[in-house]
């Protein structure tokens, strides 16, 4: 058993060169055929926090490439924290970032209502940088899924750029200049009010709005209505030109007000690919030729709303941009600075 200042060496990793780095607590001894070098490897760390699941990683420097990853299932607040905590204490770490479910109070880095009600008014980030001791960003799931992409994935050279999920709840990350929209709270595209389709029967699941675009675009939503999950409808059922419907109208409210050079949908309702061509044809036909842009008027509209690249990985390759941006004292919002 190789041991490093005393202390045993539990990780071990294989660098795109398969050669074995085997780490403790950020110290990588990195084993050559003739020689043994010691660097110093200092690592960034990411959460995607959600409800279902934690998704942790470490990188070892920028890009879209993990050194390791663990998916931990969300219980009580404590117990996940705790899971967390011992995961990252395995590294040497620089900084934290956290992209995570809400609604978030980001100022406090806390979570504060949501429907997981063991999580609601649950501190985040203090009892992450009391037991790690680095800086943390904390931002909202959706605006770390938008970093993700627009650095590494779909979203590259579109600014500004929205990434709107649709699951299991409906949110988007809108970046302006490069850098999330905040503001009063933070963006919550998912409530914006939308126009019940006439021959719609379902009334809408919002707790708070009954038929805003959540309650009724959602996964549960579609479930409700349809009586069965979305994965179990057929790609030509009728409930996905309803679908477009609604997301179409979310769409034409983003162009109207954000004026975004992109959008990307992701979220397990989008893995329905049927519903891409569906949602621009309703789209274009809403805004009625006012937007006067070829991204709306032609088929450019093919690369003007898209499916994500990163697929599953966008949340956490985008906490992990928190992360390098806090340690490199860029804006936003930070803790332990
Ligand atoms: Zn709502």
């Amino acid at each position: 058993m190789l041991h490093d200042g005393g202390r045993e060496i539990t990780h071990f990793l294989t660098d795109a060169h398969g050669i074995i780095h085997q780490a403790s607590r950020g110290r990588t001894l990195r084993v050559a055929p003739y020689r043994m070098e010691v660097t110093l490897a200092d690592f960034y760390g990411g959460i995607e926090a959600g409800g279902t699941e934690f998704v942790c990683a470490v990188a070892a420097d920028r890009g879209s490439k993990l050194a390791d990853k663990t998916i931990l299932k969300t219980t009580s607040p404590e117990e996940t924290l705790n899971k967390v905590i011992t995961f990252f204490q395995g590294y040497t770490l620089n900084s934290l970032g956290i992209a995570c479910f809400g609604p978030v109070d980001l100022a406090n880095g806390r979570i504060t209502t949501t429907p997981k009600t063991e999580w609601i008014d649950t501190e985040i980030v203090r009892p992450l940088h009391e037991a790690l001791g680095v800086p943390i960003r904390f931002d909202t799931d959706v605006n770390g899924a938008a970093l993700g992409e627009s650095r590494h994935g779909a979203g590259q050279g579109n600014d500004p750029l929205v990434y709107m999920t649709i699951g299991t709840g409906i949110g988007a990350g809108i970046l302006v200049n490069g850098t999330p929209i905040h503001g009063l709270i933070h963006p919550e595209a998912g409530h914006m009010p939308v126009r019940r389709h006439p021959d719609d029967p379902y009334q809408g699941g919002c707790p708070y709005h009954g038929d805003c675009l959540e309650g009724l675009a959602s996964g549960p939503a579609i479930e409700r209505r349809w009586g069965r999950s979305p994965r179990d409808l057929s790609p030509d059922h009728e409930a996905w030109p309803l679908q477009a419907y609604y997301l179409a109208q979310a769409m034409c409210t983003l162009v109207c007000v954000v004026s975004p050079r992109r959008i990307i949908l992701g979220g397990g309702v989008m893995n329905q690919l049927q519903l891409f061509p569906l949602i621009r044809a309703k789209t274009r036909e809403l805004l009625g030729g006012y937007i006067n842009s070829p991204a709306i008027l032609t088929s450019a509209i093919e690369q003007f709303i898209v499916p994500p690249e990163l697929g599953d990985n966008a949340g956490i390759v985008g906490a992990l941009e928190l992360a390098f941006e806090v340690w490199d004292g860029d804006r936003g919002v930070g803790i332990g600075e």
